[in-house]
């Protein structure tokens, strides 16, 4: 068993935050349990510790939990128990191979019961003791004491940790006189949380040398950074990348709500870590949810089983869209957004195929689409930019302008008979640059479409889950989707799942009992467990009045914020729909392929606190649903310095 026994002079003196210390450092990179296994008074230190710590820690639960703060035997007097160091030991299970934290009770001698004492405990699970004493007077003496006592029983001691108010001299003092060093000055903290014991381990070349003792492997992010960001440079090709451009990419060591940290520069997440985290990141319920799941089924192959996740899940978004008045019927898992408007594609044409109308070959696409970068999904796509290389390889589609009624009349007229099906982002086409449309547009399709018998296939990759500020943005038209087509949002940000919804009718004309019928599509990760799962826990955070409300108040900051903002400053086309804010600086040059502005704004946003990545000329901000309207200001305020500093 690996760990440390963090130990007091006495009571009172700190051991609870040097627990939580220690479990926090050491849970940035590897997985700790925290233990304290007699327990007297509420709120009890393992409270304490989680409220700290909520990332990799593991809770042992106390052997022995007493309802009154005193002295562990008395306190178990007063309840007729028996405090026996053999139930304790038992407890303490020789296989598990994280790095525990066991916190004792009051000082050395305090006794268990008649026999035993807090350091025959400590002796009996074999760790090595971190002393803790406080800066107060009466220190040095029973400092002494203790460490006189450990070694009388050679119990290893890795040090002392003084806690509190520092007291110049002490140190030496108490080095010389017990050979033991500090190893730790632990700073009285305004408030004792994550972001304080960040700032002292990245100040504190002691508190890291200490943690490194524990775990070997730990590293502090900051020394490590310029060594993976130089073995990145060697080894990885970054998506949507020019490597001729940018030529470093900073190391995010963690995330935390609506923030990314790089090491200890604090990022604010303005764009949902490429539109897919939903309520910030590293949620303690959907990081439970994961965990949970990976202990009891990490995946299994999909055709020919099922699970719990991946049945209750379908379930569940089926209900949504029907309790929003579409007729989807069933979940077909994928695991990314082009690969579910891939199976859409693939099922609306074997459809037809299928059921009578041969004819029906032609996709229509909006102009100015995204929907992807697999091939099929890049041929229903705008090709002008960065997919025209491909072109040859791309196979036909029609398209119209969404701003052109007519244009879509005509296209319905000439060959509407024909057409398998139109795709779409409804209301916003989010790649090529946050272009937001009526909800005419939907409605006057879903009524040419209907007529020519052309499936809609809604790919609400983007859009789904209140981004445009209702659940599904088909909602904002009377027009329903034949196919649905969901990811980003899916799993809150966490996995790569995705899902295309299609109704009973569909369905009907593949089951059957000819094989060459069914639809032979499938891939290897198809309804990964895991990722069902805490899409499930997201389903349950989205389903929330809180979550309704967060959506409605970024709905209003946004708006607020921009309102602001075009005061200020020279912007066009100032637009929001739901959680979504953009606008351009300039109102005719898309500049992407200067890759000059959008890296350029990229990067000092990045230095001034704040994560935005503008689609060439377009600037726009999909913040998570956690964001603060402190956050979201700061956000434009970052966004208006930049844009006095360009222009
Ligand atoms: C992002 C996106 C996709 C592609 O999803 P990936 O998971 O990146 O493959 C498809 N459609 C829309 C509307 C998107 O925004």
């Amino acid at each position: 068993m690996k760990g440390v026994f963090v130990a007091g002079t006495d009571t009172d003196v700190g051991k609870t935050v040097v627990s939580a210390f220690l479990c926090h450092a050491l849970g940035q990179q590897t997985e700790v349990t925290y233990f304290k296994p007699v327990q007297a008074g509420y709120p009890t230190d393992t409270d304490h510790v989680t409220d700290v710590c909520e990332q990799r820690l593991r809770i042992k639960p106390s052997t022995y939990s007493l309802r009154q703060p005193m002295s562990p035997n008395r306190a178990a007097a007063l309840e007729q128990k028996d405090l026996r160091l053999a139930e304790i030991l038992k407890d303490w299970d020789e296989r598990d191979e994280t790095i525990h934290v066991v916190e004792g009770a009051g000082g050395l001698l305090v006794p268990l019961n008649k026999q035993d004492k807090i350091i025959d405990l400590i002796q009996g699970m074999e760790l090595p003791c971190l002393l803790v004493a406080s800066t107060r007077l009466g220190t040095i003496n029973h400092t002494l004491l203790s460490i006189e006592a450990l070694n009388e029983k050679s119990i290893p001691c890795l040090g002392i940790v003084l806690n509190g108010a520092t007291d110049p001299g002490l140190k030496e003092l108490l080095e010389e006189q017990s050979g033991v060093p500090v190893v730790l000055e632990l700073p009285t903290f305004d408030s004792v949380n994550a972001d304080s014991f960040d700032g002292f381990l990245s100040k504190s070349e002691g508190a890291r040398a200490l943690v490194e003792q524990l775990c070997p492997k730990w590293k502090h992010g900051d020394q490590t950074a310029e060594d993976l960001e130089a073995f990145d440079k060697e080894y990885v090709w970054h998506p949507f990348t020019q490597h001729g451009i940018v030529k470093n990419h900073p190391v995010v060591t963690k995330g935390k709500d609506s923030y990314l940290y790089l090491g200890n520069h604090k990022v604010l997440d303005a764009i949902s870590s490429w539109w897919v985290n939903l309520f910030g990141h590293c949620h303690p319920g959907l990081s439970r949810a994961v965990q949970d799941q990976a202990h009891q089924l990490e995946h299994v192959i999909y055709a020919g089983f099922s699970h719990e996740p991946g049945t209750l899940l379908a379930k569940r978004l089926v209900e949504l869209a029907r309790a929003r008045g579409a007729n989807l019927d069933k979940a077909f898992y994928s695991d990314n957004g082009s690969t579910s408007v891939e199976v859409a594609l693939k099922l609306a044409y074997q459809f037809h195929q299928q059921n009578g109308d041969k004819h029906k070959t032609r996709f229509l696409a909006f102009r100015g689409s995204y929907h992807g970068d697999t091939l099929g999904a890049m041929s229903v796509g705008e090709r002008r930019g960065f997919n025209e290389i491909f072109s040859p390889l791309l196979f036909e589609v029609d398209t119209v302008d969404p701003f052109d009624d007519e244009a879509l009349q005509l296209y319905f007229e000439k060959h509407g008979d024909q057409c398998a099906a139109v795709i779409l982002e409804p209301m916003v086409q989010g790649a090529s640059g946050m272009r937001m449309y009526g909800a005419e547009v939907l409605d006057r399709l879903a009524t040419l479409a209907d007529r020519s018998r052309s499936l809609i296939i809604c790919d609400e990759v983007f859009t789904g889950f209140y981004r445009t500020g209702k659940m599904f943005a088909f909602e904002h038209s009377r027009l329903k989707p034949d196919l649905l087509c969901l990811s980003k949002g899916l799993t809150g940000g966490y996995l790569p799942l995705a899902v295309t919804l299609v109704g009973q009718r569909l369905f009907d004309v593949f089951n059957n009992s000819d094989m060459r019928q069914a639809f032979l599509h499938g891939h290897s990760y198809t309804a990964n467990p895991i990722a069902c799962r805490v899409a499930l826990a997201s389903l349950d955070l989205i389903e929330t009045s809180q979550t309704e409300r967060a959506v409605q108040n970024i709905e209003q900051w946004t708006r607020e914020c921009l309102g602001d903002l075009e005061q200020a400053c020279e912007v066009y086309n100032v637009r929001t729909l739901g959680t979504i804010g953009a606008f351009e600086v300039n109102s005719d040059d898309p500049h992407y392929f200067k890759g000059d502005f959008s890296f350029r704004f990229h990067r000092k946003a990045l230095e001034q606190g704040v994560l935005l990545r503008p689609l060439g000329g377009t600037i726009y901000t999909v913040p998570p649903y956690c964001m603060t309207k402190t956050e979201l200001q700061k956000t434009y305020q970052v966004i208006h310095q930049i844009i006095k500093e360009e222009f």
